[in-house]
């Protein structure tokens, strides 16, 4: 199959005006599929660059026909978020008709599936993983959408639900590298954090949020745990990827990052040729139930005491919080041990605001259900 370029144009829900995505398709359809998308959060440039370079090496091993299986990336998924420029700054976290965060709420599809198939699971696992697609997609087109919002979402999910690899780029403020992956997924994709250089890896069997990678990737444990005597494989590998820093943008940073996910990709069996030896990990994957939140515990201008990727004691100064107006310095210090893996850009802070996330190793009492930022 030929490169393609499709645009796919959302039904227009504001008068004037017409939402498009485009879509990149590489390789042909042998049923395996990786999908790759970038800037669901419209204020994150890093993985739109990555996607630009990654578009270059993959057409280059299309042309020699050493795509193997189909390959989908969407450079930049998400055109209400692009529309939310207020004042020369854009909005992209968050849907500024709803306040619904873009990367949260898709659909969980676990209850209807289950029902779809009950009864027709066999001893066969590919079988199974068809079947289980089957019902996503027949769930997926009855979703009812009311709002563009929804429509995006729901949009992006058929797109990616049938893939065995999903990778969502994102990045923080100031931040290092790091993934957010399901904790069963662990065991079978540390060449992921590996390639990836991730300095964090993070994991949840349920983050609370419903992200776009946890609805690809939890059906399948939550299936294989209401279906025991049947073989349910954990058929997709979707991760988060954070790409450090919103400001980390630079051709050679984002050229490393693509030739990474190719190398990925390859050593997945999705592009042909030898791979070079797979990296070292950086650090051992720390629970998202490890993380703690650092709050800020004035208002005033943030002081930072330490970079993102130093590794911090429980004590240890994060940063000071300097309230000028009432001669304050307020200290905000670590409450675990860990890695600091990101940080605020803006120095201002509000009382309570979270300026610093520490990646600990143990788990964290009274993190409640809702394990990620909002
Ligand atoms: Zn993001």
């Amino acid at each position: 199959m030929a490169f393609l370029r499709e645009t796919h144009y959302f039904p227009s829900m504001l008068l004037g005006s017409k939402r498009e995505i485009v879509v990149l398709k590489f390789g042909e359809k042998t049923g395996k599929k990786a999908y790759i998308q970038a800037n669901l959060h419209a204020d994150e440039a890093p993985g739109v660059l990555v996607l630009f370079h990654l578009e270059k090496m993959l057409k280059e091993a299309d042309k020699k026909g050493d795509v193997d299986g189909e390959i989908v990336i969407v450079p930049s998924a998400n055109p209400i978020g692009q529309s939310q420029w207020n004042h020369g700054r854009i909005d992209g976290r968050f849907d500024n008709k709803t306040g619904v965060n873009f990367n949260r709420d898709f659909p969980d599809v676990t209850e209807e599936v289950a029902e779809l198939i009950n009864g027709k699971l066999s001893s066969d696992e590919k079988g199974n993983i068809s079947l289980i697609r089957s019902a996503i997609s027949t769930v997926i087109k009855g979703i009812e959408t009311v709002n563009e919002s929804e429509y995006l979402k729901k949009y992006l999910y058929s797109l990616a639900y049938d893939s065995d690899i999903v990778l969502d780029l994102h990045c923080d403020f100031d931040g290092i590298s790091h993934i957010y992956l399901g904790t069963p997924l662990w065991e079978n994709s540390k060449d992921l954090s590996k390639q990836m250089g991730a300095k964090a890896t993070l994991l949840s069997r349920c983050s609370g949020g419903d992200p776009f990678d946890e609805a690809c990737s939890k059906i399948y444990w939550e299936l294989a745990e209401k279906f025991p005597k049947h073989p349910i494989p954990l058929a997709c590998l979707s991760a988060t990827i954070e790409l450090r820093g919103r400001c980390d943008v630079t051709h050679e940073i984002a050229k490393k990052d693509a030739e990474n996910i190719f190398i990925f990709l390859q050593r997945r069996g999705f592009i042909k040729g030898q791979c070079p030896d797979l990296p070292e990990l950086k650090n051992e994957a720390t629970p998202l139930e490890g993380v703690q939140q650092i709050q800020s515990n004035n208002s005033g201008v943030i002081v930072y005491n330490k970079e993102p990727g130093d590794s911090v004691v429980k004590g240890d100064l994060i940063a000071e919080i300097i309230n000028p107006l009432a001669n304050e310095v307020s200290t905000v210090k670590s409450e675990t041990s860990g890695i600091l893996f990101t940080r605020r850009s803006n120095r201002l802070a509000t009382n309570g605001l979270i300026i610093g996330r520490v990646a600990g190793k143990e788990e964290l009492e009274g993190k409640g259900k809702f394990l990620l930022s909002p």
